[in-house]
């Protein structure tokens, strides 16, 4: 049997993301007790990105800041595949909004692609890689999806990111619908989550 690690005497974690979003959704999901840190309170600079994998570029994200800070982090990287676009955005999602991180930038981008091979209602499915990381170089990674399909118009202000646009499977409301609890439930983050409690004890 693995070893499980007990957070039961972790007092601060720092969530590595910037993404407002994420950051609630991460908080959320994880125990209460625990005081939570921006990457800006230790007014640290984002990595560059350069895994070929979720799970890659979550372990760079999660590695950077706890080598930075001392804490046991965790980071998130996510995004959407759309199946009639090869996967893509993929790792590539953030990066698809700009540098204004404008996603009804990339939504647009998508309709548009899609359009062009007339597949509005292409099946996708977002995909969440969690790390968590120790300040002595030590990291684990776990993953999750949801699967659904591509829906336009975009629907609904409730979520964030590419939320509007992505029906999951068996519903008929958008991400951006969908109350933020019922989305914690069955989320790609939710279920990468789980992988990770079955690894850390949290109370
Ligand atoms: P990164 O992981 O920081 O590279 O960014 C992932 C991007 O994927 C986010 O900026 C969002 O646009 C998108 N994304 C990831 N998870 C979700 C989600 O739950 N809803 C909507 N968009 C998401």
């Amino acid at each position: 049997m693995h070893k499980l690690y007990s957070f039961k005497k972790v007092k601060k974690i720092l969530i590595a993301t910037n993404n407002p979003g994420k950051f609630i959704e991460l908080k959320e999901i994880l125990p209460r007790k625990i005081k939570y840190f921006k990457p800006k309170d230790f007014k640290l600079k984002e990595p560059i990105e350069n895994g070929r994998t979720f799970k890659a570029n979550a372990k760079i994200k999660s590695l950077y800041a706890a080598k930075k800070t001392g804490l046991i982090c965790i980071s998130d990287d996510s995004g959407l595949e759309v199946d009639a676009l090869n996967k893509r955005p993929g790792i590539f999602s953030a990066r698809w909004a700009g540098p204004s991180k404008n996603f009804k930038i990339a939504i647009k981008k998508i309709y548009n692609l899609l359009k062009k091979k007339n597949k509005f209602n292409s099946k996708a499915r977002f995909v969440c890689a969690i790390s968590i990381a120790f300040p002595d170089g030590k990291s684990f990674e776990y993953q999750g999806k949801i699967e659904g399909n591509i829906s336009f118009p975009a629907r609904g202000n409730k979520g964030f990111g590419y939320d509007p646009i992505f029906v999951p499977k068996g519903y008929s409301k958008t991400f951006g619908q969908i109350s933020k609890i019922k989305k914690n439930q069955m989320s790609h983050r939710f279920e990468a989550f789980q992988k990770v409690k079955k690894k850390f004890k949290f109370s």
